[in-house]
């Protein structure tokens, strides 16, 4: 572990995980004492909504069927009217990042402010009704990896560009993960989405608010989800493997959510919200790359990833693992252009790396990124697309 101290803050949350405990979503809400439920659900889930829309009886109020990728902030407006004119005291979210983040914009206008940094845990114990805190609560039921449920992280998207920020309001209470609700998501979105919580687990090792204890989640996470990967690339209907992968996403998540984010997700951001590229794409596009320069400064994190990813060498390991899944490795398969990818370089404002981050350092890694350069590869654009 080393010898310097450090401080961790654990965030408050119940987990509830297993095959089968989508029915266990009626009893959670009631526990947590909620009375009128507002139900959002991506299309894909629709079946698993209808599942507990019944379960609820009484408490069901009303449903949001269908999300936006990022959170359009018309959506979340008739998603906050929706709540106020049912009610609503608590949010029951089934999907991906998307439908979560939807909920999250709606928990994020209620109740009182919370402690801007994401570090404060008063006033959240398990347990406590919406109404009692003056908040509308959320259960999330994730059908994919991208690891929001685990997070007080929320954004919201006007005019083309996506603000964030972090309160404890918009943390869920509750996550159910049940592995049969993803068995049908399809490979290509699979592993696209795991590469997004493969991300989570690799930055959480680097960022200014790294800790021996999110290094070791990390580390778990990329285990169990290198392991269902490689499961789900010979049987996609596994529920073994998908239990790893859900198992995997909630650690990257949790990591996430204390280490914060840096220079990785900063550039995926920024391309993101720019040229519109797609979310989890882009993470497999652009990690291997800043994986590559970063890892040699955190050397026992590195050496940790690598025995879990089952690899000798991080960044080429990432690299391999992405293509093999059939995931975009450059960021030009996305439709990015060279000069787009140089102007991003640009435009990219320097922040707290284990590694300074000049423009000459943010240029190599997004013309590599762009060409989907294998790291150790001298030449950028060595693989052909
Ligand atoms: P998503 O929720 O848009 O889902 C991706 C696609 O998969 C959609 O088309 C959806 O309909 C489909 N889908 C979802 N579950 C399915 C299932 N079980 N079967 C079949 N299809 C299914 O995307 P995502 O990658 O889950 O999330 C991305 C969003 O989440 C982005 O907006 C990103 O910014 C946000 N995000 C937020 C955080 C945070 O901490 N706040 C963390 C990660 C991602």
């Amino acid at each position: 572990m080393g010898e310097s101290g450090f401080v961790h803050t654990f965030l408050p949350g119940r987990v509830v995980f297993g095959a089968g405990t989508l029915d266990q979503v009626a009893g959670e809400v009631e526990l947590l004492g909620v009375r009128r439920v507002l139900l959002v659900a991506t299309r894909s889930a629709r079946d698993a909504a209808d599942v507990v829309e019944v379960e609820l009886g009484d408490r069901f109020a009303g449903r949001i069927d269908g999300v936006a990728q990022h959170v359009p902030t018309e959506v979340a407006e008739a998603a906050r009217d929706k709540a106020r004119e049912i009610g609503a005291d608590g949010i029951v979210a089934i999907g991906g990042g998307s439908a979560i983040g939807l909920a999250k914009a709606v928990a994020l206008t209620t109740g009182p402010a919370s402690d801007p940094t994401g570090r404060a845990v008063g006033g959240l114990t398990s347990g406590a009704a919406g109404g009692a805190s003056g908040g509308v609560v959320i259960v999330a039921v994730p059908t994919t990896y991208a690891g929001s449920e685990m997070t007080p992280v929320w954004g919201e998207t006007a005019g083309g560009s996506k603000t964030t920020g972090t309160d404890l309001r918009v943390l869920p209470r509750v996550v159910v993960y049940d592995p049969v609700l993803s068995q049908h998501l399809p490979k290509k979105v699979t592993a696209a989405s795991v590469a997004n919580a493969i991300a989570h687990c690799v930055e959480a090792v680097w960022t200014p608010r790294a800790d021996p204890i999110t290094e070791t989640t990390a580390v778990e996470g990329l285990r169990a989800l290198t392991v269902g990967l490689k499961q789900i690339l010979a049987d996609p209907t596994d529920l073994d493997a998908r239990s790893n992968l859900l198992y995997g996403a909630c650690l990257g998540g949790s990591a996430l959510a204390t280490a914060g984010t840096g220079l990785h997700h900063k550039l995926c951001h920024l391309l993101g919200g720019t040229y519109n590229l797609p979310h989890a794409e882009t993470h497999a596009a652009v990690l291997p790359q800043v994986a590559h320069f970063n890892a040699p400064a955190v050397p026992r994190a590195k050496a940790r990833l690598e025995e879990a990813l089952q690899t000798d060498e991080l960044a080429g390991g990432l690299f391999d693992l992405f293509a093999a899944a059939g995931v975009p490795t450059s960021l030009r398969e996305l439709g990015l252009s060279r000069e787009q990818a140089e102007e991003a370089a640009r435009a990219f404002q320097p922040t707290a790396n284990p590694i300074p981050v000049t423009e000459e350092l943010v240029e190599e890694i997004l013309t590599r990124a762009w060409a989907g350069t294998r790291p150790g590869s001298p030449e950028p654009g060595s693989r052909e697309v």
